[in-house]
């Protein structure tokens, strides 16, 4: 089931489930929250669903989801900064791919993670594919920090807002993934701190 690997932040579990079961998908989302508490894994997963081929989304086994978990997919892409930057010709690269039509599903996910890094140039070019974007694509972009980017560019995005995994549900984390049964407190701070720095984590 969609979101069913992932731990915390139920209520937009159910967010994104409703969005994708009444196929009412925006172009633009916003995922904002700390860094390190799971956005880009509910993008990833979100960005899954989107283009699975199957009713029951994602179903693992089409074409579509096949390609997503293999890095094959060319309905999907993520844009990451490079040297802590997200410059102008990368966006530019990214628009004119946008504008190629859906190969596999009917739609294309593009995820552009630590968007805030974007500079103000990448961040003009970006609007403008925003402002009018071809019908099948959806961009999420994913930050710690709304604030840093263009009025214009947040207007335009549907906001999900994310926020840290609760004591409990690192345990959960910890006992998935580590097989871990009785936590103390101060391992779990320990712990908060190392899965930040973990790639599970990452986003
Ligand atoms: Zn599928």
């Amino acid at each position: 089931m969609i979101f069913s690997d992932i731990v915390g932040n139920e209520k937009n579990k159910e967010l994104l489930k409703h969005i994708i079961n009444s196929n009412n998908i925006a172009h633009s989302y916003m995922f904002v929250g700390k860094d390190s508490i799971g956005k880009l894994l509910f993008a990833k997963e979100f960005a899954k669903a989107i283009l699975c081929l199957n009713k029951e989304k994602p179903c693992n086994s089409c074409k579509s989801c096949i390609e997503f978990d293999t890095y094959n997919n060319p309905d999907f892409s993520i844009i990451e900064p490079e040297a802590s930057s997200i410059k102008i010709d990368k966006i530019r690269e990214f628009t004119k791919k946008v504008y190629e039509k859906p190969v596999v599903s009917s739609r294309k996910v593009y995820i552009i993670n630590d968007s805030n890094y974007m500079t103000k140039e990448a961040q003009n070019s970006l609007l403008k594919t925003l402002e009018e974007p071809p019908e099948y694509v959806t961009i999420i972009l994913i930050t710690s920090n709304e604030n840093i980017f263009l009025p214009t560019i947040k207007s335009r995005c549907t906001k999900i807002l994310f926020n840290k995994l609760t004591d409990e549900e690192l345990k959960k984390v910890l006992q998935k993934e580590y097989n871990y049964c009785d936590i103390p407190k101060t391992t779990l701070k320990i712990a908060d701190r190392k899965c930040k720095k973990s790639n599970k984590f990452k986003g």
